[in-house]
């Protein structure tokens, strides 16, 4: 009984201080050392995971909202055992959500696992129709592990912490029309005070012009851009990067990929435009920190902030604003 009441308070890392009624001190005296973010800093991890996607997105009070899974067999070894769930294990912090911008391999790949493993206690996905083992295995999971299921549509608005997360896309017409899963993307536009940011999955130009089309210009501006599609040439077109005007963008990509991602004409368009553009194939694992005021990128090999040019860019500063 003390046992399961110790490992509920354990689990409580991030809720409103903590009251249980008749608990004895003994065991109040555990939810301090629960782990604590960093007061008052949000903080987008975008993990370095090979060709794929997986981002960790901290809030103040520690807690984690996972935006993909990256790749898992058979085209990879899976990045939920091997990356993910080690990396939010190692930090400490409950896992509020996991967010799957769309199906593919590279993006959910590493989901089953991740679920089992830090038990998120809501997932929320597009629903696009795909057959593949690792989807139909991540929902098997989910629905093993009683995780919440919600379908990632326009309007859908979760706050977390202070951190406000709003899905832009897609809506219920649009993804019903589409057969590339790419362009059902779950588009996220994340606010932190004066801070915002934009996570676009894999979209490609089609639903990037949807999103001329249908969102506005307020939610479009960002700060930091989450490169579509890990920097294709199908994406970040002109039109959509003038409407985003992003300071820093991130490209999560596999070294030496196939794919020849990122294109050159996409980092070009993106430097053209003034955005500090940061790689994980290059600097591995990109973290970005705001207070809700300023940010900054931190890597394994420093620390870059566009308000403080004196500091040395690191490796994977393809280019500086202005
Ligand atoms: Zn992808």
């Amino acid at each position: 009984m003390i046992a399961a009441l110790l490992a509920a308070v354990v689990r409580r890392t991030a809720g409103p201080p903590l009251v249980i009624a008749g608990a004895s001190a003994t065991v109040l005296a555990w939810a301090p050392l629960a782990p604590r973010g960093d007061a008052g800093v949000v903080e987008l991890h975008v993990l370095d995971v090979g060709q794929g996607d997986a981002l960790a997105l901290r809030t103040p009070r520690g807690r984690w909202l996972l935006v993909d899974a990256g790749p898992g067999p058979p085209i990879a070894p899976d990045a939920g055992r091997r990356t993910i769930i080690p990396y939010v294990r190692r930090r400490g912090g409950e896992v509020a959500t996991l967010v799957l911008t769309h199906p593919d391999l590279d993006h959910v790949g590493g989901a089953p696992t991740l679920l089992a493993a830090l038990e998120p206690d809501a997932l929320v996905e597009p629903g696009f129709l795909a057959t593949s083992g690792a989807y139909e295995g991540l929902l098997d999971s989910a629905l093993a592990h009683g995780v919440a299921w919600r379908p990632s549509r326009r309007g859908l608005s979760l706050d977390l912490d202070g951190v406000r997360v709003r899905v832009l896309a897609p809506d219920s017409a649009w993804l019903a029309a589409q057969r590339d899963p790419n362009e059902a993307s779950t588009i996220l536009r994340i606010e932190y005070g004066a801070m915002a940011m934009l996570l676009v999955g894999d979209a490609e130009r089609e639903q990037e012009a949807w999103l001329l089309a249908n969102a506005t210009a307020d939610e479009l501006r960002a700060d930091v851009l989450k490169v579509g599609h890990h920097g294709s040439r199908t994406s970040s077109t002109a039109a959509f990067l003038d409407a985003v005007r992003p300071r820093v963008a991130l490209v999560s990509v596999g070294r030496g990929n196939r794919y020849g991602h990122p294109a050159p004409s996409v980092l070009a368009a993106l430097a053209a435009r003034g955005a500090a553009v940061f790689r994980t194939d290059v600097a591995g694992t990109l973290v970005l920190r705001t207070n809700g005021r300023s940010l900054e990128l931190v890597t394994a090999t420093g620390t870059w902030s566009p308000e403080s040019s004196s500091r040395s860019a690191p490796a994977g500063a393809v280019s500086s604003p202005p």
